[in-house]
């Protein structure tokens, strides 16, 4: 099985958190969490989605 990792360097963020998951629901999920508890974004829009989706890579 593969697993899916982001990086949130990887969309131009000064931040040092990365995320795996056997999934890319599952990572979004994560993905999610942290960005609205460590960026204060309550909703993901459709720009940096784009780019977050761009960013995920199998493992
Ligand atoms: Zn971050």
């Amino acid at each position: 099985m593969s697993k899916k990792t982001f990086a949130c360097k990887d969309i131009g963020m000064q931040c040092g958190f990365t995320a795996e998951a056997k999934d890319e629901h599952e990572l979004m999920g994560k993905i999610a969490k942290h960005a609205k508890e460590a960026h204060q974004m309550n909703t993901i829009d459709d720009a940096t989605m784009k780019k977050v989706k761009a960013a995920i890579k199998s493992a």
